[in-house]
């Protein structure tokens, strides 16, 4: 994800994204252990919360998309031929 270090709102977005993504992998960690111990009711807690995660993080990407576009369309544009 690009973004602006010289701007709050960027960095705000990132940095949520960030925690995130730790979020993310920490989760999925957990359901490799839940899996693995057949543990079905704690496997579809986890599965619950990966994919509130992951929409979480969808929500953050599109607006960090739409402040670029809006403040920084450089940026946005420079991201396209990255991602
Ligand atoms: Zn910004």
């Amino acid at each position: 994800m690009n973004f602006d270090a010289s701007c709050e709102e960027c960095r705000r977005i990132s940095s949520e994204y960030e925690a995130a993504t730790m979020e993310w992998f920490r989760v999925q960690g957990q359901i490799r252990i839940a899996e693995y111990s057949h543990d079905d009711e704690a496997s579809n807690r986890i599965i619950d919360e990966l994919s509130r995660i992951t929409a979480r993080r969808q929500r953050l990407r599109e607006e960090a998309e739409k402040h670029q576009l809006d403040r920084h369309p450089r940026i946005a544009a420079a991201g396209d031929s990255k991602s």
